[in-house]
């Protein structure tokens, strides 16, 4: 109908059209992308991110949770303003690297040593490298579907869809994510269940005497953002003592759990911890850290190391700069103010959504939630994956979220960070309330 005025483009529709042209689907992870297109950020401050178009969003992504302290949290724009004018790169060890180091140490001892790289997923492989250099061994155990970056290992069982995801014996299959995968890739690495003990202890045995390393998160995203079972946990550990395999704890994004990061909260005592986001302060990061004896296995004061990690990039000293600004002034005081606000946002949600009768309910721990559909017990990958209606729901959740000026990831998962207050947290707890009851009323 001609006479009807069309409405005029956003400035961030603009933007998409012209990037489709150069950039093939944008920069973000295909996970993280949302349709239409997301809003294109113009700049962000505190909890704050300002669009394109000047709508101010409540960012509750935080760039895949690596901010802690929102955007352009002062304490770091001073560290890297001081930073940058002294150079950004040098190929020579700076004091900056041994700061964050130290800092780490400080707040875990089992976070004695550390080796910085530029993302998780460079921390993954290098941790991996690390066990198959200290073991000899060169197979690997992860548990299903849970995300730990983008290394090929790393990436088995990632989606797996049902109709694949048991092997003949009834184990969690090695499924290939990305289209290529070498099929030695799969062979070598071994799934386990997160929420079977018995199964877990099984596959272990068999396989135990073969592996150079398990690799966990005892609070995986991807299997729900609920706690690994202390039996599974338990299982591992045995399995470790007995066979001589290597534990890599992947704190990438759980550090921000606790002051010394996930591990103590478990009981977990690893060989390998990988880290990043927070840890950079908003800069690319990564880091493998672990007691001396195994951080040895990256040593080459003494000649060529058994594992090389190198990198242009690694440990700029702009990145430390931030690092240490995020770490300093997310101190333990810091930190338990964090995690009791989204104990605080778990609970408004679920009270709200029980007494509204909503099938819903919000899991996580500390700053990190993750909104679940339906009323089924979520335990693991499996249980966790949204059904099919659930599929279609959540898109419509997140974009009547973003309505409302909130920013969540795709899957309806969020971090907190230290700007945010009480205000924010019944802000998130209605817009998210508000949103499902839309949904199942429509
Ligand atoms: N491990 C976990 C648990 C992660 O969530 C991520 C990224 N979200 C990574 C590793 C990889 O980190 P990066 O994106 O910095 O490569």
């Amino acid at each position: 109908n001609n006479t009807e005025m069309e409405a005029p483009m956003t400035r961030s529709a603009a933007a998409f059209l012209r990037e489709q042209r150069v950039v093939p689907g944008g920069s973000m992870r295909h996970a993280s992308w949302f349709p239409p297109h997301p809003p294109y950020a113009a700049r962000g401050e505190g909890c704050w991110i300002v669009d394109l178009d000047n709508r101010r969003i409540l960012d509750c992504a935080n760039n895949f949770f690596s901010l802690v302290h929102g955007h352009a949290f002062p304490p770091i724009v001073a560290a890297l303003t001081d930073a940058i004018a002294n150079g950004t790169a040098f190929g020579l060890p700076m004091e900056g690297e041994i700061a964050l180091a130290e800092a780490l140490a400080a707040r875990n001892p089992r976070l004695a040593q550390t080796r910085f790289c530029n993302s998780g997923t460079e921390a993954v492989m290098a941790a991996i490298k690390g066990a198959r250099g200290t073991t000899g061994r060169h197979r690997i155990a992860k548990f299903e579907g849970c995300y730990h970056g983008s290394y090929d290992h790393a990436e088995v069982s990632l989606e797996s869809k049902p109709e694949e995801w048991d092997d003949a014996a009834g184990n969690p299959a090695s499924i290939a994510y990305a289209k290529g995968t070498p099929p030695a890739v799969l062979a070598d690495t071994v799934v386990l269940p997160y929420a079977d003990a018995d199964r877990c202890a099984a596959i272990l045995k068999r396989e135990g005497p073969t592996l150079a390393a398990i690799i966990l998160d005892p609070q995986a995203s991807k299997a729900g953002m609920v706690p690994m079972p202390a039996e599974v946990i338990a299982a591992v550990k045995e399995a470790c003592r007995r066979d001589g395999i290597l534990l890599i704890v992947d704190e990438v994004v759980n550090f921000r759990l606790g002051l010394g990061g996930i591990s103590p909260l478990f009981g977990l005592e690893p060989d390998f911890v990988t880290l990043g986001k927070i840890i950079g302060g908003g800069l690319p990061v990564g880091a493998v850290s672990g007691p001396a004896e195994r951080m040895a296995v990256f040593n080459h004061a003494q000649g060529k190391p058994k594992v090389a990690l190198g990198g242009t990039f690694s440990a700029n000293p702009l990145t430390m700069a931030a690092g240490l600004a995020s770490l300093t002034h997310y101190d333990e005081a810091a930190v338990a103010r964090l995690n009791a606000l989204g104990e605080a946002l778990r609970q408004r949600v679920n009270q709200g959504m029980e007494a509204a009768g909503l099938p819903c309910r919000m899991a996580g721990a500390g700053s990190l939630f993750r909104l679940h559909l339906g009323a089924r017990k979520v335990a693991d990958y499996r249980s966790a994956r949204p059904l099919p209606a659930e599929t279609e729901a959540l898109p419509r959740i997140h974009a009547a979220v973003l309505e409302a000026g909130i920013l969540l990831t795709p899957n309806c998962s969020g971090a907190l960070s230290t700007p945010m207050g009480e205000a924010q947290v019944a802000q998130i707890a209605d817009a998210l309330i508000q949103a499902v009851t839309a949904e199942v009323r429509a």
